[in-house]
């Protein structure tokens, strides 16, 4: 499933596609009737929250956001979703934002021989195609394709926590709402209610960058301590909203003997490629790593059930459970800061 800078990733691609310009809508699927309805409106915008994606459109571009004549198409991918995206260079270039295991599809090669997005047949599975004067973005396999009234959109987000990701996003609410538990911080990590995006990547990397045991009950952990994780959760973010890549591995951790053992295994990261990013089996320290050996201590990484999706950790290193991690004392101003792919700080 994608995790919340994908979708992020998405509402920036079609906000920068479409935005402002009346659209083309249809369901070549059939399966959104409602598309109809939306056909030569204009995309006032597209927002994204965890992992949820709302596209308002309006009879004209005038139209205020609040207006009850905006309409807001409701996307959640679910497991098996994605966006594909094909137009003029450098607005679209053809890629596929979405489902992990899904390959780019054949659109994708059909266009590298430069020919024309406008005389794109949909496959049949597309469930929602958006079109105007520069390109085109098909989604397919969506878990949610729907129309919502402002008051249902905004009861949808008022169900979400903060996400890391929204400048309207509340750390304290984070820190407040696992602070009040007695679920475990690898569950409550996974709750979208706590903390709107995060999926089973960033849960495990980032209890492992707090050194923090999964299994600590949420009441147990500091207002500090929180805060710390939630500042590294923004910034680990960030770097993946940015780059379309999931990278929390520092630089000096990445050069380890098992990476060919890991590459073996062909698990990918769920979103699309940039060339210079970091190979993904040097990505993360604990994600899909059973059974290896630790980055940090060499103990072997281990696996198990937690909320439904297997979280991954080191039974070492992470080994904090009600204090302060003892990081914050040594580095009080920037614990594990977040480095980029060519060691570069992460602004
Ligand atoms: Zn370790």
């Amino acid at each position: 499933m994608p995790e919340g800078h994908t979708v992020h990733r998405l509402a920036a691609a079609i906000a920068r596609g479409f935005g402002g310009r009346r659209v083309r809508v249809s369901s070549p699927q059939g399966r959104f009737a409602e598309a109809a309805q939306l056909d030569q409106m204009v995309l006032l915008g597209a927002e994204a929250a965890g992992k949820h994606l709302f596209l308002s459109f309006a009879p004209s571009e005038d139209v205020d956001r609040g207006s009850p004549v905006v309409r807001h198409v409701h996307v959640h991918l679910g497991l098996y979703g994605s966006w594909t995206f094909a137009g003029d260079p450098g607005v679209f270039d053809a890629h596929a934002i979405g489902a992990p295991r899904r390959r780019l599809g054949e659109q994708e090669t059909a266009l590298d021989g430069g020919e024309d997005w406008r005389r794109l047949v949909p496959r049949p599975t597309v469930r929602l195609r958006l079109a105007g004067e520069h390109g085109l973005a098909d989604l397919t396999g969506p878990t949610a394709c729907e129309i919502l009234d402002a008051e249902e959109r905004r009861a949808i987000l008022d169900r979400l926590g903060p996400d890391p990701l929204r400048e309207d996003a509340s750390a304290r609410r984070f820190v407040e709402a696992v602070r009040r538990s007695r679920t475990t911080i690898g569950a409550l990590l996974m709750n979208q209610k706590v903390v709107a995006g995060i999926g089973n990547i960033y849960r495990a990397e980032l209890l492992f960058r707090a050194r923090l045991d999964p299994l600590v009950p949420g009441r147990d952990l500091s207002a500090g301590m929180l805060e710390e994780m939630w500042e590294d959760l923004v910034a680990l973010m960030t770097y993946g909203a940015r780059t379309g890549r999931i990278v929390t591995t520092q630089p000096e951790h990445r050069e380890i003997e098992a990476r060919i053992v890991e590459r073996s295994r062909g698990t990918r990261q769920n979103t699309d490629e940039e060339a210079d990013a970091v190979p993904r089996e040097q990505s993360f320290y604990v994600y899909h790593r059973q059974t290896l050996p630790c980055r940090l201590c060499g103990t072997e990484i281990r696996s198990g059930d937690l909320a439904g999706r297997t979280v991954f950790w080191c039974p070492s290193c992470q080994s904090v459970r009600s204090r302060r991690a003892p990081w914050s004392r040594e580095h009080p101003a920037a614990p594990w800061a977040l480095d980029g792919p060519s060691g570069q700080r992460v602004a």
